[in-house]
C-alpha cells in the first residue's frame, strides 16, 4: 500500500490553523486539558486498529511491542501533561536585581500559535503523540506530518484526528518527501522533526527561511561500553533488550559494543544463548519484529554482505534461517573485526546488527567516542561510580542509561533530545512544554521606583549611585 501524495493545500490548511490560534491565543486549563482527553480517548478506544495497523505496514510487528513502545509511553506522556499542566502553565515567580526592588518580575509560559511536527516510521505512534501532547498542554495549534513509510498507521491516525479534533486544533498530514518538503517550509512558530540526521539538515534549512526555531529529534550511532570486570550476562541481557525490540530499529538502540578483547568470545556465547531463549521461534518466531519495508532490508542485508566480504566476522544469533527476503526479517548479528569504513561501522545501523569493537579501558572508549559524531545515546555497563562519573564528565550524549539500555527515555523528568549531529532540543514532560511555550519574561514596575534617578541629563547623584553600584 502506497499513500499517493493526494494534492494537499497545505498553505490553505496552515491559514486555517493559524486563524483558530489567533481567535484563541490562550486556552485556558479546561480547554487544554479537554484536548488532552480527546487524545487519552482516541489511544484507549483504538488501541487494537492501531496495533494492526503497524503490525501491517511493518510486514509483522509483536503487538506487544507496540504496547510497550508506543501505546503505553504515549499514554504516560498525555497523562503526564494532564497531571501537570495545570501547574506547568501558572506565571513563574522570578527575583529582580536588588536595584530595581519593588518591582516584581515574573516568567509567563504562552502558546507559541502553530506548531509544526514531522514523524518518522520507526515509533509512528509514540513519536506522533509525544510531541502533540506537549504541543496541546502548552495551549498551540498542531499540524502533524506522518511517515509515507507506515501508509496504513498514517491514514489511521489521520483518521482518528480528524474525529477528535477540530480542523482548527489539530490536522494530520500524509505523502511522501514532497508534501513533507513543503510541510517543513510552513511558518511554523516551532517545527519538532524527527528522523535522520541528513534530513534533519533540510528541515533546519527549510524552518531558516521563516525563522522557525526547530527541535530536531535525529539518529546516530549510540555507542554501549562494558567496563572490565562488569557481569557479562546482565550486560548481554540489557544490550539485547534494546537491540531486540523493533528489530533494532530505534533510534536509541545500542549501535556497537566496545568491550575488553577477552570478553569478546563470552559475550558472543552468551548472546546466542539468551536470544535464543528470548526469541526461541528465531526468524520466523512471532515475537520478533520484522525490518519496515523491503528499501530497509536491503540496505541491512547489502551491509552485512559488504561487512563479511571486508573480512568481518558475521555470527547470527539465531539457529536456523538467518534471512528471510520474501517477509523482509533479518536475524540479529554480532559483527567482528569489521574495517571501519563499512557502512556498518559509519553510519547509524538501525537494525538487528551489533558489531562488537575490542577495548581494553574506560581511557580507549571515551577516545573512541570523542574521535566520532557525538551520539543520540551512550550506555556504559560498570560498577565503578567513580569511572562511570569520569566518563559522563568526559563524553558527550543527547541521554545516557548506566548499567541498563533506552531506559532514559521512559523517564519523563528527563529532557530528551539530542546534541549536536544527534538532535538539538529537548521534550517529554515538563521539558516539552516549556519547549513549545514562548517563556515570557515580564517585569512589573512599582508605583514608587527610584529609577528616575537615571534619566538625562544624569546628575552627580545618579554618577555617585552608579559607582557604588559597579562597587558592590
Ligand atoms: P527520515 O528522516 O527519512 O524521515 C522522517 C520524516 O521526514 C518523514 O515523515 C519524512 O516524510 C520526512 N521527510 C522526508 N524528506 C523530508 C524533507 N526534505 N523535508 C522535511 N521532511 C522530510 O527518517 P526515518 O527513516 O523515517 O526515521 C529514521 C531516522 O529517524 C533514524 O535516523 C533515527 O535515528 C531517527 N529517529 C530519531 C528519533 C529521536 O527521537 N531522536 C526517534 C526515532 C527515529
Amino acid at each position: 500500500m502506497k499513500i499517493q501524495d493526494a494534492p494537499i493545500d497545505l498553505h490553505a490548511r496552515f491559514a486555517q490553523v493559524r486563524a483558530a490560534a489567533a481567535a484563541a491565543p490562550f486556552p485556558d486549563w479546561a480547554q487544554r486539558a479537554d484536548a488532552l482527553r480527546r487524545l487519552q480517548g482516541l489511544l484507549v478506544a483504538h488501541e487494537a486498529e492501531i496495533t494492526q495497523a503497524i503490525d501491517a505496514d511493518f510486514g509483522g510487528r509483536p503487538a506487544i511491542e507496540t504496547e510497550l513502545a508506543e501505546v503505553w509511553p504515549s499514554l504516560e506522556e498525555v497523562k503526564g501533561a494532564l497531571r501537570h499542566g495545570r501547574r506547568w502553565m501558572k506565571p513563574r515567580r522570578a527575583g529582580v536585581g536588588q536595584w530595581f526592588l519593588p518591582a516584581s518580575a515574573q516568567v509567563i509560559p504562552q502558546p507559541l500559535g502553530v506548531v509544526g511536527i514531522i514523524v518518522p516510521w520507526n515509533y509512528p505512534l509514540y513519536l506522533a503523540v509525544g510531541p502533540l501532547a506537549a504541543a496541546l498542554a502548552a495551549g498551540n495549534r498542531a499540524m502533524v506530518k506522518m511517515s509515507e513509510f507506515t501508509p496504513r498507521f498514517s491514514a489511521l491516525f489521520q483518521r482518528l484526528c480528524a474525529e477528535a479534533f477540530p480542523a482548527g486544533e489539530v490536522i494530520v498530514v500524509t505523502g511522501g518527501p514532497e508534501v513533507a518538503a513543503q510541510f517543513s517550509a510552513l511558518p511554523f512558530d516551532h517545527l519538532l522533526f524527527t528522523g535522520s540526521t541528513p534530513v534533519g539538515r533540510r528541515v533546519m534549512a527549510a524552518a531558516a527561511a521563516n525563522l522557525t526555531p526547530v527541535t530536531l529529534e535525529l539518529g546516530g550511532k549510540s555507542p554501549t561500553v562494558i567496563a572490565p570486570g562488569y557481569p557479562l550476562a546482565h550486560a548481554v541481557q540489557r544490550i539485547l533488550a534494546g537491540k531486540l525490540i523493533n528489530a533494532g530499529q530505534t533510534c536509541i538502540a545500542p549501535d556497537y559494543v566496545l568491550l575488553p578483547r577477552a570478553d569478546i568470545e563470552p559475550f558472543i556465547a552468551e548472546a546466542r544463548a539468551q536470544a535464543q531463549r528470548m526469541v526461541p521461534g528465531g526468524l520466523g518466531d512471532p515475537g520478533f519484529c520484522s525490518i519496515v519495508n523491503d528499501r530497509q532490508y536491503r540496505r541491512l542485508a547489502d551491509a552485512l554482505d559488504e561487512a563479511a566480504g571486508a573480512g568481518a566476522r558475521c555470527v547470527p544469533l539465531f539457529d536456523g534461517p538467518a534471512r528471510d527476503d520474501t517477509r523482509h526479517r533479518l536475524a540479529p548479528h554480532l559483527l567482528i573485526g569489521t574495517p571501519d569504513d563499512t557502512a556498518l561501522m559509519r553510519d547509524e545501523i538501525f537494525g538487528p546488527l551489533l558489531p562488537l569493537v575490542p577495548c581494553d579501558s574506560a581511557d580507549e572508549a571515551i577516545a573512541h567516542i570523542n574521535a566520532r559524531p557525538r551520539p543520540l545515546a551512550l550506555y556504559w555497563f560498570d560498577h565503578d561510580r567513580a569511572r562511570v562519573d569520569d566518563a559522563l564528565r568526559r563524553t558527550h550524549a543527547g541521554g545516557v542509561s548506566v548499567n541498563d539500555t533506552l531506559l532514559h527515555i521512559a523517564q519523563h523528568s528527563l529532557p530528551f533530545g539530542g546534541v549536536g549531529p544527534s538532535g538539538m532540543g529537548h521534550y517529554h514532560g515538563q521539558w516539552g512544554f516549556d519547549t513549545l511555550s514562548k517563556l515570557k519574561p515580564v517585569f512589573r514596575q512599582a508605583r514608587l521606583n527610584g529609577m528616575a534617578i537615571f534619566l538625562p541629563p544624569y546628575s552627580a547623584m545618579a554618577r555617585r549611585m552608579l559607582g557604588w553600584m559597579k562597587r558592590l
